[in-house]
């Protein structure tokens, strides 16, 4: 009789230690779930969700302009972010996605001894490029909504030492051989203004993901002829 009881009492024992390692690992679960969770709606906040490019690839030319309330998602300042580069401005802002690749792209040509790199603009809003293109000589600056700079993807750049203009230092060598591993082009180049509609433009680089870019920088196209 007492060794059944016994028994019974290391059954009961052995049940309530396995239930309570049971609410232990839901507990943990629990604790889990909410920090994913947290993470990812903070990440989401931070406009990082997506961390390669995905999405469709935006054309902006004067045939193809954004709308005046058009403003891309996940804008950071870099003045606040950026660690590989230099600014010309304190206020120059890029969609997280694209300034994560400016960041990879130039701490790479840092490791390489190539830098002195100046970021000189990045977004530009619709109302910021009418005042420009109210200001400007005529055929100077692109019309309201036909700027590639309202998509928050393109950034124009300089080097420290571009005396006799960027297209003749090592930064521009370096970026037009480089750009593309880290998902940039350089969107306005020198035989193409019949196609982009832009005269040449050696300091713009535009943002649309590694695959594309590799593509159009390998078969030497324009992001018009790319996407035709
Ligand atoms: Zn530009």
């Amino acid at each position: 009789m007492q060794k059944k009881i016994d028994k019974e009492k290391v059954m009961q024992k052995k049940l309530l230690r396995r239930k309570k390692r049971r609410q232990k690992l839901l507990i943990q679960l629990v604790i889990l779930l909410v920090l994913m969770a947290g993470s990812f709606y903070f990440g989401y906040r931070m406009g990082g969700t997506k961390p390669v490019y995905t999405g469709e690839i935006l054309l902006v030319n004067s045939e193809n302009t954004l709308s005046d309330d058009y403003v891309p998602e996940g804008l950071v300042n870099l003045y606040e972010v950026r660690h590989s580069f230099r600014l010309a401005s304190s206020d120059i802002y890029m969609t997280y996605e694209a300034y994560q690749a400016m960041e990879d792209m130039f701490a790479q040509a840092e490791a390489e001894n190539v830098n002195g790199f100046i970021i000189t603009s990045g977004y530009r809003s619709y109302d910021r490029q009418k005042e420009i293109y109210q200001e400007s000589e005529p055929g100077y600056a692109q019309m309201p909504g036909a700027s590639e700079h309202q998509t928050g993807l393109a950034f124009d750049v300089t080097a420290q030492n571009s005396g006799e203009g960027f297209e003749s230092t090592a930064q521009y060598a370096w970026l037009r051989k480089n750009a593309h591993k880290y998902g940039f082009i350089q969107r306005y180049p020198s035989n193409k203004s019949h196609i982009t509609g832009i005269s040449y433009e050696p300091w713009h680089y535009r943002y649309v993901g590694t695959e594309a870019a590799t593509i159009i920088y390998k078969n030497n196209l324009t992001l018009e002829e790319f996407l035709d």
